[in-house]
């Protein structure tokens, strides 16, 4: 597939649309790591006593590659994505991938696929989805000995949409997504799966996304479903931007920290700070709160609307998105797409086949 029609583009969700080619290496005891490979996507064979699959020593990641004005391919921040998976590695025991290979899987897969992401189409992206697991053919309880590394590429549209309405968020009272000492500031697959469960228990009370919070005192405000969240007290350019603080058992997103970055570089007051689910209500009645949104690699700014839980609903603000979540997420987009000065060098350009760049 070369191009993408504006019908096909309607039907463009997240994590279906995979390209045609994909990333690969094998990492073992003596040896480290085997040079990757870019070869056509296609089903890895899977001993039924993979280690990984058992006993959950996966880890993974997210990022984006978008057009540029001029035509080019940049992809962004790749830097950070390659240390937090460094990170990720070494709390799951496994074998460090190092960041120059990271890159250059990203560069070849990118190049070689290309195509699928059409010029002058703001919405659509390539997604990049590097996982790791153990994959030696063994059930013994420890790490494994053998490492498979895999960079995948998926043609992404807008996760909420374009224009995203305002979600509607539970508050989940019961269920924990991370806990003091595990692993909730890496991105390791046994995160995901147990989440699943609270997800079921928003959409039952009407909701699209999870609020949690923190396992040992169920009063800290944590993350937003696989984003982190952000509040806004007030309004105009003295409007306050704000964020929970990272305790280790949040996720320190690429996205939180870029708009915190730009929020503070456009004028607005930026804290990181603990938020209590009781103040964050409080201040959600009493209007001190006007806006609020969730963001992360996927959706990147995600406005939100209502919170719920099994004893109320409190309306953000007017429900609609607001001003400053409409700004930061644009500032954040033309960043990513090539529209405005990229002081920090987040934008990480790469060389496509038959061009000079
Ligand atoms: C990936 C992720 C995020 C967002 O991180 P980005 O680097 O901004 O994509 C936030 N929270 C959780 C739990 C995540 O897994």
């Amino acid at each position: 597939m070369s191009q993408t029609t504006p019908a096909a583009q309607r039907r463009v969700g997240h994590g279906d649309l995979f390209t045609d080619h994909m990333i690969s290496s094998v990492w073992s005891g003596p040896d480290g790591w085997r040079p990757t490979e870019l070869v056509p996507l296609a089903p890895v064979p899977t001993h039924p006593g993979t280690l990984g699959v058992h006993y959950a020593q996966v880890i993974f990641e997210g990022l984006k590659a978008h057009r540029q004005p001029d035509g080019s391919i940049a992809v962004f921040r790749p830097w950070e994505n390659a240390h937090r998976f460094q990170r990720s590695a070494r709390r799951l025991a496994m074998p460090e991938l190092p960041q120059e290979m990271f890159i250059d899987a990203i560069d070849r897969l990118v190049a070689a696929d290309a195509d699928w992401l059409p010029a002058g189409d703001d919405e659509l992206s390539l997604y990049l989805r590097p996982v790791m697991y153990g994959s030696e053919p063994n059930l013994m309880l420890r790490p494994s000995d053998e490492y498979r590394f895999l960079l995948l590429a998926f043609l992404a549209g807008g996760f909420f949409g374009h224009r995203p309405d305002p979600l509607s968020v539970w508050v989940s009272r019961t269920h924990s997504r991370a806990m003091p000492g595990g692993t909730g500031d890496v991105k390791c697959a046994a995160n995901y799966g147990p989440s699943f469960m609270a997800q079921r228990e928003a959409a039952a009370a009407g909701c699209q996304q999870v609020i949690w919070l923190d396992s040992a005192e169920r009063r800290w405000v944590e993350e937003m479903g696989g984003m982190n969240l952000f509040l806004v007290r007030g309004a105009g350019p003295g409007a306050e931007v704000v964020t929970p603080a990272l305790t280790g058992t949040l996720l320190p997103g690429v996205t939180r920290d870029s708009l915190l970055t730009l929020a503070a570089r456009t004028g607005y007051r930026v804290r990181q700070e603990p938020v209590s689910i009781d103040q964050l209500l409080a201040d959600c009645a009493s209007g001190a709160v006007t806006e609020m949104f969730a963001c992360g690699t996927a959706a990147v700014v995600a406005p939100i609307g209502v919170l719920r839980d099994d004893k109320g609903e409190w309306t953000i603000g007017d429900g609609q998105p607001g001003p400053t979540t409409l700004a930061l997420r644009e500032r954040l987009v033309d960043v990513q797409h090539g529209r405005a000065p990229d002081p920090d060098g987040w934008l990480h350009p790469v060389r496509l086949p038959g061009t000079a760049r």
